[in-house]
């Protein structure tokens, strides 16, 4: 079963599919069989500012770690972020990027317009989406704008939510589908990225608070599954109430990322089991899919 059909069966389900970033290629293996050992369903995922910034060596090199470990009836391969504008200001031939993701067999991808105005992002986004629907894949684009992932954030996370930047606007979520055929959203609605910068990155991430109201009216225009970035520092109470109110795929970086970074500093060798048992933990009791992979991929 193709990765589009299990995000959709997870909407249908009102469950989310967790997307675990990989900034390290040792946390691949734990993660793949914490999902495996949970018997449910998860994407691996990098973003190019993990390759970049993080050590994920290049989307190749994920590519091949996931090779030593995956079956796919518990995990599939996720390109995540593929900036247009990058968080440093810097353009991206983006259209490069996903080609490649494309060829080393990544089963769904990210393209991340969020930067541009509104037209250009649909512009970027449906090419991509011409690319990537040729092989077969889908897409995941961005409306709005999840902060957090810039060196100097310009406002405070209580600024953002206080005056709601970057939220996305459900009437153009709606045109923005509808003109680029995207086939899965990523939405702001008081979510936000980790930090990503040496600075910043050790620092706990602030307890987001969500706009489920606007997610709802979001969801009502996009009609199609929505994706939550951000989704470390959400209380299991808020991100049960996004899931049920239309996020079908919620990305997990910082923290498992945090957890192998402070083990790594403190025991070595016990950073791996630590990231196990965290996403395991996240698995049972945060996203509550326990045992949920035969019903995700049924036909
Ligand atoms: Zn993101």
């Amino acid at each position: 079963m193709r990765t589009n059909e299990i995000v959709k069966r997870a909407a249908e389900l009102k469950i989310a599919i967790p997307a675990f970033n990989i900034p390290y290629l040792p946390m691949m293996e734990p993660v793949v069989r914490a999902v495996e050992d949970e018997d449910t369903f998860g994407l691996l995922a990098v973003a190019r500012l993990e390759w970049i910034k993080f050590e994920s060596g290049s989307m190749a090199a994920v590519r091949h770690e996931y090779g030593r470990f995956a079956e796919s009836k518990h995990v599939r391969l996720h390109l995540d972020h593929i900036p247009v504008i990058d968080e440093d200001d810097e353009r991206v031939d983006y259209l490069a990027h996903i080609r490649e993701a494309l060829e080393l067999g990544y089963e769904s991808v990210m393209i991340d317009g969020s930067r541009l105005p509104f037209d250009e992002n649909v512009e970027a986004t449906a090419r991509v989406v011409e690319a990537a629907h040729t092989a077969g894949v889908p897409v995941e684009a961005e409306l709005g704008a999840v902060l957090g992932h810039e060196a100097e954030p310009s406002m405070s996370y209580e600024e953002i939510v206080a005056t709601r930047t970057g939220f996305t606007d459900p009437e153009e979520a709606a045109r923005f589908v509808h003109e680029t055929r995207c086939d899965w959203l990523s939405v702001a609605f008081g979510n936000i990225h980790g930090h990503v910068s040496k600075a910043l990155r050790d620092k706990e991430k602030v307890a987001a608070r969500l706009d489920i109201e606007h997610l709802e009216r979001i969801r009502a225009g996009a009609q199609v599954p929505l994706v939550l970035h951000g989704g470390s520092g959400i209380s299991t109470a808020m991100m049960q109430d996004a899931i049920r109110a239309g996020i079908a795929k919620v990305n997990v970086g910082t923290d498992i990322r945090q957890v192998y970074e402070r083990k790594l500093r403190e025991a070595g060798g016990a950073a791996r089991d630590a990231v196990y048992e965290r996403t395991r933990e996240l698995l049972r009791e945060h996203f509550r899919i326990s045992g949920m992979a035969d019903r995700l991929l049924a036909r």
